[in-house]
């Protein structure tokens, strides 16, 4: 069994994109998908967890019901799409979990940080998951690449702690699970989601979800909201480097996430740790 996270955010959240936008510029375009969204998985017959910022439950609060009612299930993504090291965002982060359940009324158990932006300088985050109940975190990749990665943190899960995040620690109380990776042309990258998901072949994926099976580790997926509607997406002037990671092969994600679902399982979080 292989894990999904859909990491639902809007079109101006992605760390490459919201530098650039204006808050009055801020409208609701990917949300309208929502419906798409649960259509794709319902056809699948997959169960997956929505890693939600929040704020888009606030301004929208039938998203909540919409995802619930159908099975899936809700984690928290921040309330802005804030990266971790964001300056002052230590010090919002406990009232944000708050609001978050305030939001969801307590379902939450699950966290993802935005751009993978758990590293040792944020593993504050996970005392603070503990404190709150909080059963899993799902922001390790162990692989590098510019904008993160922990390439030598376990690759299956594992109990993971704010003293040493690459390596497991028997007595904390959360679960870790870290994405899909693969080896290519010997250096580990990220194989789960995301920009890497468009660009590797998909039979390099698939071997690798395979070498996982054979050792049974589930694969664990992110696939952003962004990516499963794409002509919702608008074309924004960003910075080359950023418009090439944010578009490229935008509308192959969806036809390979599918593939993935039709060859292997896939479920949320919550149903593969039965904690439902
Ligand atoms: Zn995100």
């Amino acid at each position: 069994m292989n894990i999904l996270g859909i990491d639902f955010e809007e079109w101006y959240h992605p760390e490459l994109v919201k530098p650039f936008i204006k808050n009055d510029k801020k409208d609701l375009k990917i949300s309208k998908g929502i419906n798409k969204i649960l259509d794709w998985l319902n056809k699948r017959e997959t169960f997956a967890t929505f890693f939600v910022v929040g704020e888009l439950i606030e301004k929208e609060p039938t998203l909540f019901d919409k995802i619930i009612s159908e099975g899936h299930e809700i984690a928290f993504h921040t309330m802005n799409h804030n990266r971790l090291d964001d300056e002052g965002f230590k010090e919002k982060f406990e009232e944000e979990l708050e609001q978050f359940d305030k939001l969801t009324s307590g379902k939450s158990k699950g966290f993802r940080a935005p751009t993978f932006s758990l590293n040792k300088n944020t593993s504050w985050v996970i005392d603070h998951l503990i404190k709150k109940k909080y059963v899993y975190d799902s922001s390790i990749v162990p692989a590098k690449t510019k904008m993160y990665g922990i390439p030598e943190a376990p690759i299956s899960p594992y109990r993971i702690s704010s003293e040493n995040i690459a390596k497991e620690n028997k007595n904390s109380a959360l679960i870790e699970f870290p994405l899909l990776r693969t080896k290519f042309f010997g250096k580990k990258i990220p194989a789960g989601g995301g920009f890497f998901l468009r660009f590797l072949p998909l039979k390099t994926i698939t071997n690798e979800v395979k070498s996982y099976q054979k050792m049974n580790i589930p694969a664990t997926f992110y696939i952003h909201s962004w990516e499963l509607v794409p002509e919702l997406m608008p074309s924004l002037p960003l910075p080359i480097v950023n418009k090439f990671v944010t578009y490229y092969k935008l509308k192959k994600a969806l036809p390979k996430m599918d593939k993935l679902l039709e060859k292997f399982d896939f479920t949320s979080f919550e149903r593969y740790l039965k904690i439902e």
